[in-house]
């Protein structure tokens, strides 16, 4: 780290022209300049800055400016950005080759440390995205019940496949799409929405439908909505609900697995799934996902079982290293502890800041997942998430990028914190939001 260090001053307002122009170039050839919809800033204007090197808890933008981020490549980054045991295990790993499209013990030493986490569930099936991980688990839950209909909440996504692009979160929302063009409408009028947060919902749905529907689907924090909680019982009363109908309980833990708590927020809750998704931080960065559930479950897949799914890039030996060695990181001891509370008093200091200055801000933190809603009231499910002021989330969010903090470029997204971050970090971010918020219109 040498002139790398350089961080803009906390009151400048960056020029960016070779972003500018990187983005210009991109729009000729990337389909809207970006490779995902959210990095376009189509939430909160102006022209999305591109990045050439992330390192620890910061990232640099081409024209040399140096941010402190809270994206951490929307999670995967637990441990920031280049850890050097996990670029050191990745350089290793490349040097044996990229990837066999056949067996190798990397794989093996994953899934055993990950099932060791999760009690209850003894097989696991890597993929290459969340988006496989939830398209994958719907058709096992499908063949195993025999049952065609999904339950999913409003607000939360798993994934792009058709069947769950329905009231989904993230960037579907803020895109105006959450029934994209494209989607056979047979196939969305499988998938049932109720609002997150509300098992009567749920319960009448299931009077109704309970007989057909082969899994409720859940974030069991939901983090594509900014970061909703979810309220006490909810959880437990989706457990009761598919137990009394015979449909199968899903969390999806592409966010949250591993970066909670160890394990995921299954372990926290006590309230245990029947199939788990897994994403993000498992690949350490790489791209790897994985579904994982009982034998009794899990051997239905092919080969042990009829339902097919596969994949080229699966389970490849790079990905399965880099999620590895980040594991081993976060299974040291206190390692939760430390991100949680830091991601905490970040949240606190910024609803304090908020507060002092009167501008209506509520905060939520989850171990290493943030988020914040410019709202009166709390968030507990999608209409109040759409509710919030994004208008000003907008406005805070450049000028917080101005002060030298990345953050979601969307109301709608998480924070996430890494164990790269220190208090220094956190309480330069909350000076820069307090005096962003001073200039909040
Ligand atoms: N499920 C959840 C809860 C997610 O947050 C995401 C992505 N943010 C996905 C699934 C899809 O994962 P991917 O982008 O890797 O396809």
């Amino acid at each position: 780290m040498t002139e790398s260090t350089r961080e803009p001053s906390t009151t400048s307002t960056t020029s960016r022209p070779r972003s500018e122009a990187s983005h210009r170039r991109a729009l000729g050839s990337l389909v809207g300049g970006v490779n995902s919809p959210v990095r376009a800033f189509g939430a909160v204007g102006g022209i999305p800055v591109s990045v050439d090197r992330a390192e620890g808890p910061r990232i640099r933008d081409v024209d040399g400016n140096w941010y402190v981020d809270y994206v951490g490549s929307w999670g995967p980054a637990i441990l920031g950005h280049a850890h050097p045991d996990v670029v050191a295990a990745v350089r290793a790993a490349a040097g044996d080759g990229f990837t066999f499209g056949a067996p190798c013990d990397h794989e093996t030493d994953l899934a055993e440390l990950i099932l060791s986490a999760l009690p209850g569930n003894d097989r696991i099936r890597f993929v290459s995205s969340g988006t496989e991980s939830c398209m994958s688990v719907i058709r096992l839950a499908r063949a195993a019940t025999g049952r065609e209909r999904v339950i999913k909440f409003a607000g939360n996504y798993h994934g792009h496949s058709d069947a769950m692009l329905v009231e989904a979160g993230s960037g579907a929302v803020t895109h105006g799409v959450p029934n994209s063009p494209g989607v056979v409408p047979d196939v969305a009028r499988a998938t049932m929405t109720c609002p997150f947060n509300d098992a009567d919902s749920v319960r009448r749905t299931m009077e109704r439908n309970g007989d057909s529907v082969a899994a409720v689907l859940v974030e069991p924090v939901a983090g594509n909505m900014g970061l909703v909680p979810p309220e006490p019982g909810f959880l437990e009363s989706l457990r009761e609900i598919c137990d009394e109908h015979g449909s199968l309980l899903v969390f999806d833990e592409v966010m949250t697995g591993f970066r909670v708590g160890w394990g995921g927020h299954q372990r926290t809750c006590g309230v245990l799934p029947d199939l788990t998704c897994l994403g993000k931080v498992v690949g350490g960065g790489l791209p790897a996902a994985a579904y994982v559930g009982p034998a009794s479950l899990m051997d239905q897949v092919s080969p042990a079982g009829p339902v097919y799914q596969a994949g080229t890039l699966s389970g490849n030996p790079i990905a399965m290293v880099a999620g590895l060695e980040t594991l081993r990181h976060c299974e040291r001891e206190g390692f939760y502890e430390r991100l949680g509370g830091l991601t905490r008093r970040l949240a606190v200091g910024l609803r304090k800041s908020a507060m002092d200055r009167g501008v209506p801000l509520q905060t939520t933190s989850v171990g290493g997942m943030m988020g914040i809603a410019f709202s009166e009231r709390p968030i507990r499910d999608f209409d109040d998430a759409r509710n919030a002021d994004h208008e000003r989330y907008a406005e805070f969010f450049h000028a917080m990028l101005d002060r030298g903090f990345w953050l979601p470029p969307s109301g709608y997204e998480a924070w996430f914190v890494s164990s790269a971050h220190g208090e220094d970090h956190v309480d330069r971010t909350i000076e820069a939001a307090a005096s962003a918020m001073e200039d909040l219109s």
